[in-house]
């Protein structure tokens, strides 16, 4: 946005979901209306009043939240982008339970699909059983390496 307006192209600086702020990401992720719902929801202990800083929220996110949590913000800043986009664009207004379960539902999907892809491309790996299992190579595979070393 600010580069945009550098360039002198006339752009609405305002955010386009409250019309309260400058759309800057910050505004956008931590202190849109929208996005404090969502993080009053989803992350009531990372409450952070007028965010400067996406790095500084980010570290408090870090600091607090385990890879399952951290996965479930950053799903739901996408669907916080994906509700400004469809409001811009096709002048769609989501709830802001829709905002997160969209995002809970993208994430659920991404980790199913993850699981299948590590599953297809080891068929004889059982998640969880503790064995592995060598299988033998097939007949008309052959492996070859070389060295990059000079001797
Ligand atoms: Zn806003």
């Amino acid at each position: 946005m600010n580069m945009l307006l550098q360039k002198n192209v006339s752009v609405d600086p305002l955010c386009q979901v409250c019309r309260m702020g400058a759309e800057t990401v910050e505004h956008i992720l931590c202190n849109c209306a929208l996005a404090v719902q969502c993080w009053q929801i989803i992350l009531p202990q990372v409450l952070i009043n007028n965010c400067t800083s996406l790095v500084q929220w980010w570290e408090k996110v870090l600091e607090v939240c385990d890879n399952e949590k951290r996965a479930e913000v950053v799903t739901v800043c996408w669907s916080i982008w994906k509700v400004r986009n469809e409001l811009v664009w096709n002048k769609k207004y989501t709830r802001i339970n829709v905002v997160i379960a969209r995002a809970k539902q993208y994430l659920l999907q991404w980790k199913l699909a993850q699981k299948q892809k590590s599953q297809s491309q080891y068929p004889y790996f059982v998640e969880g059983d503790g064995k592995e299992l060598w299988v033998a190579p097939q007949t008309d595979y052959m492996k070859a390496s070389s060295s990059q070393k000079e001797l």
